[in-house]
């Protein structure tokens, strides 16, 4: 195995009642090591096997090969899972004052900034994420991208995202996507989140 499914963070039960156990752990065990084992087999045998994950991300668009749809749809789902985690603690933690005052500055105010992100999660159609991502710029920016496309490949940097495939959210949440969608902020890693934007 080229890639390695990570340890989850945290136990399953972590972040109740916000994402309940049984989400996280047919998620974690089925979905991502799902797209992992995938993943590896479509590297396997081209010339991107044993590449950085960041340097198949981020050239997503110029692979070539008959494994390319493979490799960006389940190289996607291991990398934005992985994310996924580690953007999320027990609880959450709190934003630092540097953090709030670029969200400030660059979006008008933290709330502003939330509902931006809320509306693209709630407007993405189908499958699909949400995301703060810092543009090469250094300048933030929200988007969505359908399925598990990422940024990366498009030269900008992510910082937090959100799975708002159903199987994030259905078994508890089911037709309520928005209530998911702000529940999430309960439980955001703001420390790790920042750690991306400084790093
Ligand atoms: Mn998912």
């Amino acid at each position: 195995m080229t890639f390695e499914l990570p340890n989850l963070p945290y136990a399953y039960d972590a972040l109740e009642p916000y994402i309940d156990a049984t989400t996280m752990e047919i998620h974690y065990t089925k979905h991502h090591a799902g797209y992992t084992a995938k993943f590896n087999a479509a590297l396997e045998g081209t010339e991107y096997e044993n590449k950085d994950i960041l340097r198949i991300m981020q050239n997503i668009e110029n692979l070539e090969g008959e494994n390319v749809d493979a490799i960006r749809n389940n190289g996607g789902g291991y990398y934005n899972h992985n994310l996924f985690w580690e953007n999320m603690t027990p609880n959450g933690n709190e934003m630092s004052e540097f953090f709030t005052k670029k969200l400030i500055e660059e979006f008008g105010g933290v709330n502003i900034f939330k509902n931006m992100f809320e509306k693209a999660a709630a407007t993405r159609f189908g499958s699909g994420r949400a995301w703060l991502v810092k543009d090469m710029d250094g300048e933030l920016t929200v988007i969505s991208t359908p399925n598990q496309d990422n940024p990366l490949a498009r030269g900008q940097i992510p910082l937090l995202t959100l799975d708002i495939r159903e199987h994030a959210y259905y078994l508890k949440y089911q037709n309520k996507r928005p209530e998911y969608i702000s529940n999430r902020w309960n439980v955001v890693n703001w420390e790790e989140v920042e750690a991306r934007y400084n790093g």
